[in-house]
């Protein structure tokens, strides 16, 4: 006993520093263990969002949508509960009841998701997660404290309450039924062709530049005033510090508050492109993936590349914790009380769509996050250019504008987000004046442009993007809200080939009740003639044959217009937009035609997703008549970049448009001499290639021209018509009926001479009215006939019964002798 503890006295010092050591070592195991745990809890908690997610994402419809810019947006999904809200039948306010609670279920998710940042951000930052944990669990109990006030409470007195999208699915499967089957995007032109007067040229300042405004209205902050070298003015607001919101007092804000940013920051990860990705790139060269730009690499700002890659960035920034009760919160959709109806429909016309309801919204208000669920995953390069966002408007209203800048700034990456550029397309309304500088001024990356006339969206662009100092242009509408990770994805694509023009999904924000929308995958930009914009899904084998899943980039014969990106560079490369367009329309098919046919390419990416409200109508005035403004445009593309196809367009109903007198299309020399310079491919080339599905036929009916009642067809021989017995092979009787309207060989056309004393031939001449023939009109009646345009009264085209003469005379519907077929129709 004596000998063991001399022995511990011996090594006594020894021992205890052991013993020590070892406490100390089991104490720093124990707090690496909790740690783990902790890490452990966030990850499965992530892991059952992300379930949760998927789940919600699931029960989602998706709603197809048509998304003509400019034209209605028809989705009614929660029209049912809007109208019936405060009103009080029994059973809306059922349905309204369990609409709610679904509503509480939706809400939870959403909150729960934005746990998920904070978690993400927990494994980053331990010591800020309890912090944003409890902001999250303040809101869910604020949350589902107002579905039970919900559903018990008086609907009469409630302002607004959030719909839920799974809920809305579940209470009105009519309507979404309906929606989905819609037919996605295609729409008739609204516009109905009439004559047109002369548009007024151009106006440019001396140095044939767009004149701005050269008197800002004055800001109190710290703002430098500074031309830009095209002669811009622009307001750049200096404040450095991101300032808590101000509010103006004709548009208070209580959302916002002065608290500190709360940055929800995906931890940087690299690893490999995933799958889709590379499908995604699968067009461009493998080495463009490596070397970032590949043969244009030197034209990137960003000379050497480095290789590194993150995952995408799904920044959701709100200057304070966001309020579950808001309205409109988390993109649901919002109710106003019957006795607001009077104030909604007074405050329509500010937007065409509900400003009321919109001024009540949360500049900053979360959105679902919408995109597929292998998009957040997807890596991008460390070294993306950075981009120069343009919102051009005029008399947007304050809320909206508002909310798409915030919903910018809150979600692009602080380094790619070079700056806002605000073009005021000469505004009428005072809050756009001083208060908007006023505004705008505790964000430092927000300048504004102030032009000094209505320049129209097309030249209002190009003053932006004049002004623009980002490697990469992003024009927005200003009615929009950027979803999260919306801008990296779009960057990415210039990034790997600066020809490459991409495209956020636009979802649908709606008019009436300000809900954010989905809407079918694999949908992308077309055209139908005369040259209307819509919708319409890839092809099923298309989809199949390309293997391709929702996040793949989808090629888009034309963009919407309103939303996308580009190499600054290359922009003005292709010359730009053609500043000879007016106001508004056409220059979404202008800057497709030519980006297609000139090298590049136009793309819809489908993890990049940003919201837009479409309108039923213009909220603001055109300078001169709507109609003619748009057609003006249009016939501008179609001289420029349709070819012989420019047919198809005058011949769906724009005839009137040939007439020179009547109509000033403008001088097109600078822009048919570009698409020399380019060396750009024929639009043939283009339907072949980018648009394959795209029937456009270059004649409307082709072959023998027989005659009923004579059973003979008509012949053109040594430049005079008889009737002849049918005979295909003959070449004498083969002939068009082009979109012209015209009855033609070669080039000579069939014409009346002196009101039905004869006929003629005539030198085929486009602008020339009675060389046109109305056949297989809609006139049921009529239909066979050939019904000259030439008289105002309907005459027809009538064989003599002896076969010898050929005849103008009044229409009579049974009259065999007046009824013609061609051999082949290509189109009615
Ligand atoms: N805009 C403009 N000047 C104009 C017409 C339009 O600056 O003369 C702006 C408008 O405020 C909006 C964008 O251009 O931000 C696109 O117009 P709009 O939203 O009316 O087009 P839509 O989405 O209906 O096609
Ligand atoms: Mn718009």
């Amino acid at each position: 006993m004596m000998k063991v503890r001399r022995y511990l006295r011996g090594s006594g010092r020894v021992l205890a520093f052991v013993f020590i050591a070892s406490v100390i070592w089991l104490l720093f195991d124990m707090a690496a263990l909790r740690i783990s745990i902790n890490d452990v809890n966030s990850q499965l908690l992530k892991e059952r969002v992300i379930k949760e997610r998927e789940i919600f994402k699931q029960q989602q419809s998706r709603v197809t949508q048509l998304m003509k810019r400019g034209f209605k947006n028809p989705v009614q999904r929660v029209d049912l509960a809007v109208t019936h809200a405060g009103k009080g039948p029994l059973s809306s306010g059922v349905r309204l009841a369990q609409v709610y609670r679904q509503g509480g279920r939706k809400q939870d998710q959403m909150l729960r998701d934005n746990q998920g940042n904070s978690f993400q951000q927990q494994a980053d930052n331990l010591p800020k997660a309890d912090h944003s944990k409890s902001v999250v669990s303040e809101h869910l109990e604020g949350a589902a404290l107002q579905n039970v006030t919900s559903k018990h409470g008086d609907l009469a007195k409630k302002k607004a309450v959030n719909l839920d999208l799974n809920g809305a699915k579940s209470e009105v499967p009519e309507v979404l039924s309906h929606t989905t089957q819609a037919s996605p995007g295609i729409q008739k032109n609204k516009l109905a062709p009439l004559p047109t007067s002369r548009k007024e040229p151009v106006k440019t300042g001396d140095d044939g530049q767009i004149p701005l405004d050269k008197t800002d209205p004055k800001t109190k902050e710290k703002v430098k005033d500074e031309l830009t070298k095209t002669g811009a003015k622009v307001t750049q607001h200096q404040t450095e510090d991101a300032h808590p919101v101000k509010t103006t007092p004709t548009h208070p804000n209580k959302d916002v508050k002065e608290k500190e940013i709360n940055i929800h920051k995906e931890k940087k990860q690299v690893g490999t492109i995933e799958k889709s990705d590379l499908h995604a790139t699968k067009e461009v060269p493998k080495s463009v993936i490596k070397l970032g730009a590949g043969e244009d690499s030197k034209d990137n700002a960003t000379a050497v590349r480095k290789p590194g890659v993150h995952k995408v960035l799904s920044l959701d920034m709100t200057l304070a914790p966001r309020d579950a009760n808001a309205v409109g919160q988390f993109g649901q959709a919002a109710l106003v009380a019957s006795h607001e109806d009077a104030e909604v429909r007074k405050r329509w016309d500010e937007g065409h769509f509900n400003v009321y309801l919109s001024d009540q919204i949360p500049v900053d208000r979360a959105i679902p996050d919408t995109r597929p669920e292998t998009c957040a995953q997807n890596l991008v390069h460390d070294d993306l250019p950075s981009t120069s966002v343009i919102f051009c408007f005029v008399d947007e209203v304050w809320s909206t504008l508002l909310r798409s800048v915030h919903s910018v700034l809150n979600r692009s990456p602080p380094h790619l987000l070079k700056e806002i550029i605000l073009v005021d397309d000469f505004s009428t309304k005072d809050y756009l004046k001083e208060p908007l500088d006023e505004y705008m001024s505790q964000f430092p990356k927000v300048r504004i442009i102030r032009l000094k006339e209505r320049q129209g969206l097309i030249r209002a662009r190009l003053a932006g993007a004049a002004a623009a100092k980002g490697e990469v242009l992003t024009f927005l509408d200003s009615h929009v809200e950027c979803n999260v990770g919306w801008l990296e994805p779009l960057l990415e694509r210039v990034y790997l080939d600066r020809k490459k023009v991409p495209c956020p999904v636009i979802e649908v924000i709606s008019d009436k009740d300000l809900s954010y929308m989905l809407v079918d995958n694999f949908q992308r930009g077309i055209f139908k003639w005369p040259l209307v914009f819509g919708w319409s899904a890839l092809p099923e084998e298309y989809i199949k044959k390309n293997n391709m899943t929702i996040s793949d980039p989808i090629r888009c014969p034309v963009m919407a217009g309103g939303l996308f990106s580009i190499d600054k560079k290359y922009f003005y490369e292709l010359g730009a937009y053609d500043p000879g367009l007016d106001v508004w329309g056409g220059e979404n098919m202008e800057i497709s035609f030519k980006i297609w046919m000139c090298g590049g390419e136009i793309e819809i990416i489908p993890c990049s997703r940003v919201g837009h409200i479409f309108r039923g109508q213009n909220p603001y005035k055109f300078p001169k008549d709507r109609q003619k403004t748009v057609e003006r445009n249009l016939a501008r593309v179609a001289e420029v970049w349709l070819d012989e196809y420019k047919d198809l367009f005058y011949g769906h109903g724009y005839h009137h448009l040939l007439d020179k007198s009547a109509i000033d299309i403008g001088n097109l020399t600078e822009q048919i001499e570009l698409r020399k310079k380019l060396k750009c491919k024929s639009f043939k080339w283009y339907l072949e290639k980018v648009y394959p599905d795209m029937v456009a036929p270059l004649v409307k009916a082709e072959g023998l021209v027989f005659n009923r009642g004579l059973r003979k067809c008509l012949a053109l021989q040594k430049g005079s018509l008889s009737f002849e017995t049918c005979d295909l092979s003959k070449q004498s009787q083969l002939f068009n009926y082009t979109w012209m309207k015209h009855i033609r060989q070669q080039d000579l056309c069939v014409a009346p001479q002196d009101k039905g004393s004869g006929f003629a031939l005539q030198l085929c001449d486009n602008t020339k009215p009675e060389l046109r023939w109305f056949h297989k009109s809609s006139n049921s009646a009529l239909a066979e006939h050939l019904i000259t345009e030439f008289v105002s009264h309907h005459m027809c085209l009538e064989a003599g019964p002896q076969g010898d003469s050929l005849h103008l005379s009044p229409c009579v519907p049974n009259n065999a002798f007046q009824k013609w077929q061609f051999t082949h129709y290509h189109a009615q």
